[in-house]
Formats: structure tokens, C-alpha cells, sequence
């Protein structure tokens, strides 16, 4: 993973010395002095990531982080704060100044990387996201409404029951969320549909040095319904191994404990934070995809997405030497429901009918609107005669009910239908079509309401 990462440190040997161990990481390193270069160069540079020493000569490094974090311009770029104090309230001071991390010195080479990875990826996926929801607003697509801020559900797990209970008691002040305990053994074998809800995993240390230190983290992480939850590993004070292990395997965060209370809910607050942005984003994403392939009024499939998949559905044909077919539906007469009753209403007739033809559908079947008072639906693995029959249901379905309207009136409506029938030896989809169309040409000539089975060329 590479980066351009500001290194910001009044004393030139520390600077070099990261720079050298950076470099061999393949990062690109810039480097800032003194507070005002600090700002101005992560302002122009717009580094990947800040490395930055809490005593910066005559500048302190906790106020300039929180600086960076009120500017517009650098205010998603993460911060590690770098010092030779010990304190756990310096570590809560960065914390809240909006520092990603506080390391102390000496620096574990291995653990800064491994934190560096960790903030660069959540970084990309933050960015990734953003930019995938900016495609859905360009497209017209409505962004998902903000999430209702609810208590979150945090899960302990461990095996030491006495452990995870001192734990919650003392997490419990600081964070107004709902805790569940579970051993590693229940958070593992939940099957999909018993799986108890959970916002954020907090993973009590496993057993240090050994293989099996991550394990629980990976299985949690690989699974389908826990996937998307926060996990927070704890670690045994000095067991950098496995910290390094765990932010590596998926941890959005690794804690060494002991560690105050104070401490570890900041983390935690900040994760279930990003976890509900991550959701709201994801969350815009299927709507996007959703609306890109469905049509608004009816909420069938659009003509993009039928096109697509009946090009599959043909080269289906083609390999197993099968046959489907097509059908053309159109309404009869339409411009008279609006002529008479209105536009608002004609999309009412069209809401209905939509309902109606798709009620009497199989699931494998699949209704497109192509647009205006047209339809096309697809039968795969259907012979001809069947489909006929399906088409005499769906058109007694239309005209034998009269559709009510909001205003209390009601329309009787009929549909045309024409056909047509898909083999191995077809040519084109567009062929079909054309086919179908014909027929339902044939259908509106001899006095509409009718299906019509069309002739192949061939
Ligand atoms: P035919 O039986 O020959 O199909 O007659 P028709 O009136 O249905 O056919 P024509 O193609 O002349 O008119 C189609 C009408 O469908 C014209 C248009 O006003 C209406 N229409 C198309 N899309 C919509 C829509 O989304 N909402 C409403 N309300 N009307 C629509
Ligand atoms: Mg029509
Ligand atoms: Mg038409």
C-alpha cells in the first residue's frame, strides 16, 4: 500500500529515522518543522496520513491536530500523535482532539505499520463509498435518510466470564449502549438467523503468541451476518504481535490492556460512529443499484435491466437447447384514459395493471416495463401452449375488473398481447421482439383485448 505520508517533528534526526523506515514500506514521505509548516503543507500536499510528534518545539501537538481536524481541507486526513509520555491522559487528550492513534515512543516499527495499513484502508473505504454515492446523486438517485441514532449493541467475547463482566461494568457509565457478553464458542456457532444483533464485537485477548490469537476476530469477519460489524480486539499489554496480527486480519481497532475506561469508550464511540456513516453509505448503494434497474412508477424492472437479462436468458437457451418465451403487452386505448380522466390517473391504470400482471406471473418469470403503456415479460422453460394460456390468464385478469381510482371513479381497461417463441435456433433477442411486436400489431388490428402468437421468420 503506498502514501503519501507528512512526518511532522521539530528534531530533524527523528524525522530522518521515520523517513528511512517509511521509505522502506514504499511510502512517499514529506516532512514538516514546526506547526504553521505542519499546517500549511498538509493544506497544500494533502498527505495520505500525519505522523505527528506531541511536543512540536513551541507549538503543542494536541491543539494542532484538533487544528487539522476543523479544516475543511485536511479535515479527513488521520493523524497518528507520536510521545515520550506515558500517560493514559495524554492518550485520552489526542483521542479527543481527533487523533486516529497515539503511539508512545519508542516506536514498534511493526505496530506503526500495522496501524498505518489499518487507517489507510478505513480511509479508502470511507473514500470509496463517498464516491459511490456521489455517482447515485449525479444519477438523480435519492440519498439514504439518516439512520435513527439508537443505543448501539455492543458484544463482549471472551471465555473468561469474570473478565467480561468487570468489563461491561466498567465501560458501562461511559457508553449509553446495550451490552451482550457470549464466549467464543456461542459467538461462533449462532447460525445465520439466530445470530443476536451486534453493532460492534469487543474481543477479549486470546491466547498470546499462538496461532489461534485472531481466530475468532477472522471467523466474525468472514461471516455473512457479522461481516459488517465493528471489531475491536483487545490485546495483552505489550503483545504486539498480536496487535499487529489482529489490525492486519480485519480489527478496526486493536487496544493493549489494561487501559482506562475513558480510553476505550472514545475507541468505541468512534467505531460504532463510522459503522453507522459505513451503513448509510452501503445503504445508498443498494438504493442506487435498485433504482437503476427498476422503474419508479411501477417498481418493475426497467428496459435496461430486461434487456440485460434477456440476453442471458438466450445464451441460457442456446447452451441447454431449450426454449422460453416473450410477450409483448400493450394497453388498449390508453390515450383516452388520460384524455378523459387525466394524466394522474392514467398512471394510477398503469400502477394497477402492473400489480395485476405480475400477481399472475411465476417467480421465475420476469415483467419489465419498456416504457409508455408497454410490457414485456419473459417465460423461461415454457412451451408455447402454456404460454398462450398464461397470456389468455393475464388478459381476463385485466378485463374482467374494473380499476378504482383514488378519485372513486373506475376504468375498464384491456390489453393487446402478441408472442413469441425462443429456441437454440433464434437468431436475436431483437428478432423475437420484432416478432412479438408483429403479433401484437396483429392483435390491436383485429380488435385489441386478443393475444396473438407470432410467426417466425425462419
Ligand atoms: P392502442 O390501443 O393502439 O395501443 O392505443 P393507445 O392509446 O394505447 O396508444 P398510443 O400509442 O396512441 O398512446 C399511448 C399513450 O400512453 C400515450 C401516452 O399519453 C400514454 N402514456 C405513456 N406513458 C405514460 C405514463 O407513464 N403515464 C400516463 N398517464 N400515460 C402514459
Ligand atoms: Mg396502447
Ligand atoms: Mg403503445
Amino acid at each position: 500500500m503506498s502514501g503519501r505520508i507528512l512526518v511532522a517533528d521539530p528534531v530533524s534526526t527523528n524525522r530522518i529515522v521515520l523517513k528511512v523506515k517509511l521509505a522502506a514500506a514504499c511510502y512517499d514521505v514529506i516532512q514538516a518543522a514546526g506547526g504553521d509548516e505542519l499546517l500549511a503543507r498538509a493544506d497544500r500536499d494533502r498527505p495520505d496520513l500525519i505522523i505527528l510528534s506531541s511536543d512540536m518545539g513551541s507549538d503543542d501537538g494536541v491543539p494542532l491536530c484538533q487544528a487539522l481536524g476543523k479544516r475543511p481541507r485536511t479535515a479527513n486526513i488521520p493523524v497518528i500523535l507520536v510521545t515520550t509520555d506515558h500517560s493514559p491522559e495524554l492518550r485520552t487528550r489526542g483521542l479527543m482532539a481527533g487523533a486516529a492513534e497515539v503511539l508512545t515512543k519508542p516506536l514498534a516499527e511493526a505496530v506503526l505499520l500495522a496501524r498505518m495499513r489499518n487507517l489507510l484502508r478505513a480511509r479508502d473505504t470511507r473514500a470509496e463509498l463517498r464516491l459511490r454515492t456521489r455517482t447515485n446523486q449525479a444519477l438523480g438517485f435519492a440519498e439514504a435518510p439518516e439512520a435513527l441514532v439508537r443505543p448501539a449493541q455492543i458484544t463482549i467475547v471472551g471465555d473468561d466470564d469474570g473478565a467480561a463482566t468487570v468489563l461491561r461494568s466498567r465501560l458501562g457509565p461511559h457508553l449509553p449502549h446495550e451490552f451482550l457478553i457470549e464466549s467464543r464458542f456461542q459467538a461462533l456457532s449462532f447460525r445465520h438467523a439466530e445470530r443476536p444483533h451486534s453493532d460492534l464485537f469487543l474481543i477479549l485477548p486470546e491466547a498470546a503468541g499462538s496461532a489461534r490469537a485472531c481466530v475468532t476476530l477472522s471467523d466474525l469477519r468472514s461471516r455473512a451476518n457479522t461481516r459488517n460489524a465493528a471489531i475491536t480486539q483487545l490485546v495483552r499489554q505489550g503483545d504486539t504481535d498480536a496487535l499487529t496480527m489482529a489490525l492486519d486480519l480485519g480489527a478496526d481497532d486493536a487496544v493493549e490492556i489494561p487501559a482506562t475506561p475513558e480510553e476505550l469508550a472514545l475507541r468505541i464511540e468512534r467505531q460504532l460512529r463510522r459503522k453507522r456513516d459505513l451503513d448509510r453509505l452501503r445503504a445508498s448503494v443498494t438504493a442506487g443499484l435498485e433504482l437503476a434497474a427498476t422503474d419508479p412508477l411501477t417498481g418493475l424492472y426497467n428496459r435496461r435491466y430486461a434487456e440485460h437479462h434477456m440476453a442471458r436468458l438466450f445464451e441460457r437457451t442456446r447452451e441447454n437447447r431449450g426454449m422460453f418465451c416473450v410477450m409483448l403487452v400493450d394497453l388498449d386505448r390508453f390515450k383516452s384514459v388520460n384524455d378523459r380522466l387525466g394524466h394522474q390517473a392514467g398512471d394510477e391504470v398503469l400502477v394497477e395493471i402492473s400489480r395485476r400482471l405480475k400477481r399472475n406471473l411465476r417467480a421465475i418469470d420476469m415483467i419489465s416495463r419498456h416504457g409508455g403503456e408497454e410490457f414485456v415479460i419473459t417465460l423461461p422453460e415454457t412451451r408455447l401452449e402454456d404460454a398462450v394460456a398464461t397470456a389468455e390468464r393475464l388478459r381476463t385478469q385485466i378485463q374482467d375488473r374494473a380499476i378504482r381510482l383514488s378519485s372513486g371513479a373506475s376504468v375498464m381497461q384491456t390489453i393487446s398481447i402478441g408472442l413469441a417463441m425462443g429456441t437454440a435456433e433464434s437468431h436475436s433477442i431483437a428478432e423475437l421482439l420484432a416478432v412479438a411486436d408483429r403479433a401484437l400489431y396483429a392483435s390491436k388490428a383485429d380488435g385489441r383485448n386478443l393475444v396473438t402468437v407470432g410467426q417466425n421468420a425462419a
